[in-house]
């Protein structure tokens, strides 16, 4: 099957678009029993991510916004145990 771009078709950069934006919304998703409360997330995402310091394991605490989303991307990325990811 072959797609032929329809003209006008404006694809590339479409995700500067606000519309597509608003359905791409992501999540965040721990597997808590492995979390070693090391902090490294909640030091870049303060926004999302914080240590409970009863349980001294990560919680989520805020939504993952355009603004903040490298941050939490470097986040996920960084934890010392790969225990979060990203759900759309
Ligand atoms: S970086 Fe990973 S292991 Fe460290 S507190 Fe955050 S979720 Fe837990």
């Amino acid at each position: 099957m072959v797609f032929v771009p329809l003209e006008g078709d404006d694809s590339e950069g479409v995700e500067d678009m606000p519309l597509f934006k608003s359905h791409r919304k992501i999540h965040v998703v721990i597997d808590r029993d492995p979390c070693i409360g090391c902090g490294m997330c909640e030091g870049l995402a303060p926004e999302v991510f914080r240590v409970n310091p009863e349980t001294l394991k990560c919680e989520i605490i805020g939504e993952v916004t355009p603004e903040n989303k490298a941050d939490v991307m470097d986040a996920v990325q960084s934890c010392t145990m790969q225990v979060l990811s990203i759900k759309h």
